[in-house]
């Protein structure tokens, strides 16, 4: 049976010690705080903002949300965009995704000024990533390395198959795994034989939305299976990317959903919300 990757536990921690910090802050006269922009009425994003906001609270940072209407026009938009990225009192700016179609999503995240880009979408923060430099990385990808990091799990040497290359997980991923020194393969929905792949696999890294995915056949004993997945079934109850109950009992380590990645995200983001403040 592997070892299950406690995120909840793991984000609390973090979350624990973002609060000495940010009280620090505080004393010496700076006060965080986060804008959120939401455009429209996604019920999921609702959930996450509320996630965030209440995250926000208990860490002491200070929030700060723009709800706005569906039909606002991209001009307005930017606007909101660059007065907050003009307001000191703002610290990082984080634009909820998805955005109503027919607004440009990429001229937004452009917009964002790069020191406050808390979500690192920013072109900017993306070749910084790349070249490994310090910035700030996507939340998902950078929670999933810090699990690595407190489970004593080196990259250096292995084989990481990422599935998905979405701009927010699979993508920062390859240049987080890489920065790692690890042999990056990266499938997505025009891969052939995924399972050629992830046979092959130290580490599988799976961010593709569809529940129960990976099977225990399609990897190798004593894997690391990281699954980034949510997927909700008929029945309410929330799913992951992988099979979990019989692949756990092949790898060497495994993140749960919930109670894994999802965690981590938020706390990383409060993490890049204190390193933006500072
Ligand atoms: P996305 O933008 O929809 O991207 C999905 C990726 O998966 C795409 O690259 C797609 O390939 C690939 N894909 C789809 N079906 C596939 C298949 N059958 N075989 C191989 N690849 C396939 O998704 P996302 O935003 O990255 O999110 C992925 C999942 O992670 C979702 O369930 C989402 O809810 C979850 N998520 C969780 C967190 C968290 O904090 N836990 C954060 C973000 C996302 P193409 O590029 O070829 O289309």
């Amino acid at each position: 049976m592997a070892t299950i990757i406690d995120g909840k536990k793991l984000a609390q921690e973090i979350r624990a010690k973002l609060k000495i910090e940010c009280e620090e802050l505080k004393q010496k006269g700076i006060i965080p705080k986060l804008a959120v922009i939401m455009i429209g009425e996604d019920k999921a994003s609702q959930v996450y903002v509320r996630n965030k906001s209440k995250a926000c609270n208990e860490i002491g940072i200070e929030f700060e949300e723009y709800l706005l209407n569906e039909n606002i026009k991209q001009n307005e938009l930017i606007e909101l965009i660059e007065k907050l990225n003009k307001d000191t009192s703002i610290k990082g700016i984080l634009l909820q995704s998805p955005i109503p179609k027919g607004l440009d999503i990429n001229e937004a995240f452009r917009t964002i000024a790069p020191e406050k880009d808390v979500d690192g979408f920013n072109p900017v923060n993306v070749g910084k990533l790349s070249l490994n430099q310090d910035t700030f990385v996507s939340c998902t990808p950078y929670g999933i390395m810090k699990m690595f990091e407190a489970y004593g799990i080196d990259l250096e040497g292995k084989n990481v198959v990422i599935l998905g290359r979405s701009n927010i997980v699979g993508k920062p991923l390859i240049q987080c795994c890489l920065n790692k020194n690890a042999t990056v393969t990266v499938c997505h929905s025009k891969t052939k034989n995924i399972e050629e792949y992830t046979k092959r696999a130290d580490v599988v890294i799976v961010a593709i939305g569809k529940s129960k995915f990976v099977k225990e056949e399609m990897i190798k004993k004593d894997a690391v299976i990281i699954d980034v997945g949510i997927n909700r079934g008929e029945d309410g109850k929330l799913t992951g990317d992988v099979d979990f109950e019989k692949v756990s009992q092949k790898a060497s380590y495994i993140t749960p959903v919930p109670g894994g990645v999802g965690p981590m995200t938020i706390a990383m983001l409060m993490n890049n919300v204190i390193k933006a403040s500072k």
